[in-house]
């Protein structure tokens, strides 16, 4: 009896505060108002997409991706739509330097950030592992280091204002997925540096939420080009993952699954069964439209 109250009191505590802590709070775009805001991987998807919401909740928005045309053409629609002010970065996120020019470009227009969203990718043929170290080592750099190098640079400002980063991950950085091994390597060490990372702030008293995104298949333009030949379902809605995106940064959740049934429900089969996700995952996949 004294044991079984020595191990039930601790994990009812557990589980209370399990329960306050993932409460649902409200959101309201209020929060978003006035708020500086930098967004990566803007020029289309659901970066776009992210950045359009943001500038009807009137937050200040700086934005970067590599194509110039395509992020002057979301500049002046978040514009249009409200935000507070809106500028841009072109550049790639291989380069060294860029992840450490754009967060100063935010603390010399704003003299501070609330909010961090790391979401650009690099491209990869959806296809099996060829072999390509380079690639791979590319890719770490694109989706990886430099979402580190990133939140480095910008951390003195957002222990400032006790502000948000946000990390836009994916399924494929919590269970191995085919034809895209490089890519899925750098979404699980997204979640390794950032899950240490927010245990740290908590044992050291940062008040920086740091809030992971676990995304399923959505229709943007990209991911439906490079695999709605081989993946047959339906891709949930971009706009609305958007909005979840910052409605869970905003709320300073610690994790967003979206869609959400489908991604709680892969993460609760692997843990329990693995092998059973993997075999559902590889049968999802027509291997036979994979062009060699
Ligand atoms: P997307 O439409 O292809 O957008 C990617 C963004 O990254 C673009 O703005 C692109 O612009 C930028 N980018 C590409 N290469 C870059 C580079 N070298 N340096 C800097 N920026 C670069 O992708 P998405 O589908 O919206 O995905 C957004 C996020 O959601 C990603 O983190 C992705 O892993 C995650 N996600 C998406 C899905 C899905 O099904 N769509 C599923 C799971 C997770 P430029 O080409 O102009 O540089």
């Amino acid at each position: 009896m004294g044991l079984l109250l020595k191990i039930s009191i601790p994990l009812l505590g557990a589980a209370l505060a399990f329960y306050f802590y993932s409460a649902p709070e409200n959101f309201s775009e209020e929060m978003l108002r006035g708020k500086r805001v930098i967004v990566t991987g803007a020029s289309s998807g659901i970066g776009e997409q992210m950045a359009y919401h943001l500038a009807r909740m009137e937050a200040h928005l700086l934005l970067t991706a590599r194509t110039e045309a395509k992020l002057q053409k979301v500049v002046e629609r978040c514009l249009e739509l409200g935000a507070a002010s809106a500028r841009y970065i072109s550049g790639s996120m291989d380069s060294p330097t860029l992840p450490k020019e754009v967060v100063r470009e935010a603390e010399n227009t704003w003299g501070g950030l609330d909010m961090l969203i790391l979401n650009h990718i690099g491209y990869l043929d959806f296809n099996f592992f060829n072999g390509d170290i380079g690639q791979v080592r590319q890719l770490m750099e694109i989706n990886f280091l430099s979402y580190v190098a990133m939140a480095t640079s910008a951390l003195p400002m957002l222990k400032e204002s006790e502000g948000s980063i946000v990390v836009v991950s994916s399924m494929a950085g919590k269970t191995g997925a085919p034809f895209i091994a490089p890519y899925s390597a750098t979404k699980f060490a997204l979640d390794g540096f950032f899950s240490s990372l927010r245990q740290e702030f908590i044992m050291d008293k940062v008040n920086v939420s740091i809030t992971l995104c676990i995304l399923g298949y959505i229709n943007t333009e990209n991911a439906v080009r490079a695999i709605s030949h081989v993946i047959r379902d339906t891709p949930a809605p971009k706009e609305e993952c958007a909005l979840e995106i910052i409605r869970s940064g905003a709320l300073r959740r610690r994790e967003l699954h979206y869609p959400p049934w489908i991604v709680s429900s892969m993460l609760l089969i692997r843990d329990i069964a693995p092998e059973l996700l993997e075999s559902i995952i590889r049968n999802s996949y027509h291997v036979e439209n994979v062009r060699r």
